[in-house]
């Protein structure tokens, strides 16, 4: 079980070493329960590593946007669904000294840089710059040591990415060639947390992961991610962005679209076995096992569309 830390096991200083064993991962964040897109996405990942012979791990990332049990639950409905991973379920809290170390090693190396906008500063900064996409504008990129300390007196810090601009390209399995500008992201918030973009890659890395499936509301964020490991010394994984689930309205399935987590759809009489089936369906796999589906499974014929959850899950009980 290289790379699988315990729980509450924390690894001291930072080697910058990437662990040789190739795994992929499903690292779901336990805001509440897992809703049929989380689950779909979960039972690609597993497919996606299990075909590909390597380890599966599980991270719980837990750094904010934590509900009160949903951990228990999520891990019970991805094992109710099939679902299963190698090594014990690891917390993305319990490795604070991995991240700060790489931290550390950025801000030596002068990648780094304090920032002191508020979200508002950002909004009106960015709202009269053009394009979609919204970059940080820059605002605090160049302070001097003079304005920073003058500015850390009316608030706190946080520590963003100078990430020198530009664009990463790379060959996403599902989403193909991909190319998007990369982002000063924050890696350290002003409370003093470790953000999510840090705390990802640093994990992959120190996990041996080399394969990342997730949703493609990520796909964005892929770019940043590759040029943070490239600065720290790792070579990044393979990426493959699914298709999110979207509900009958054509927005990302939500609460409010009724029945979309294994327990709703129980009361409504769904068994996790239907779920699972009626999910491995939409991916054009068939049901009964995840043994059969994984016989099954190609990447190269998998759908980039969404697939659109009408309520129902197509038998007419819930909607
Ligand atoms: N924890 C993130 C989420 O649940 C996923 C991060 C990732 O897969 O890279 O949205």
């Amino acid at each position: 079980m290289v790379g699988v830390y315990p729980r509450g096991v924390r690894r001291a200083g930072y080697s910058g070493s990437v662990n040789s064993s190739d795994a992929g991962r499903y690292a779901p964040s336990p805001s509440g329960d897992l809703h049929l897109g989380n689950l779909r996405t979960a039972l690609l990942a597993w497919l996606f590593a299990r075909t590909t012979n390597r380890r599966f791990l599980l991270r719980v990332e837990d750094l904010d946007r934590v509900r009160a049990r949903a951990e228990e639950s999520q891990l019970r409905d991805l094992e109710a669904v099939g679902v299963t991973w190698d090594g014990p379920a690891v917390r993305q809290s319990e490795r604070g000294g991995l991240h700060e170390a790489a931290l550390e090693t950025l801000i030596r190396d002068g990648r780094t840089f304090e920032c002191f906008c508020t979200r508002r500063d950002i909004a009106e900064a960015t709202s009269a710059a053009h394009g979609a996409i919204s970059l940080y504008p820059g605002t605090c990129r160049n302070l001097s040591a003079a304005e920073r300390e003058e500015r850390r007196r009316e608030r706190p810090a946080a520590l963003r990415f100078r990430s020198g601009g530009g664009t990463e390209r790379f060959t996403d399995a599902v989403a193909g060639d991909y190319v998007g500008p990369v982002d000063d992201v924050v890696l350290r918030r002003n409370d003093g947390a470790i953000a999510y973009n840090l705390a990802v890659v640093v994990d992959d890395a120190d996990q041996g992961v080399d394969q990342v499936v997730r949703g493609d509301d990520l796909l964005a964020s892929t770019p940043t991610q590759i040029r943070l490991a490239r600065t720290l010394g790792h070579a990044p994984p393979s990426y493959a962005h699914v298709p999110l689930v979207l509900g009958p309205e054509g927005k990302r399935l939500a609460k409010r679209d009724g029945a979309v987590t294994l327990s709703d759809l129980a009361a409504a009489g769904w068994g996790a076995e239907e779920v699972r089936d009626t999910l491995l369906q939409s991916l054009g796999l068939p049901g009964g096992g995840l043994e059969n589906a994984l016989a099954a499974f190609d990447p190269e014929r998998l759908s980039r569309e969404p697939w659109v959850f009408r309520g129902t899950l197509g038998r007419g009980t819930s909607g």
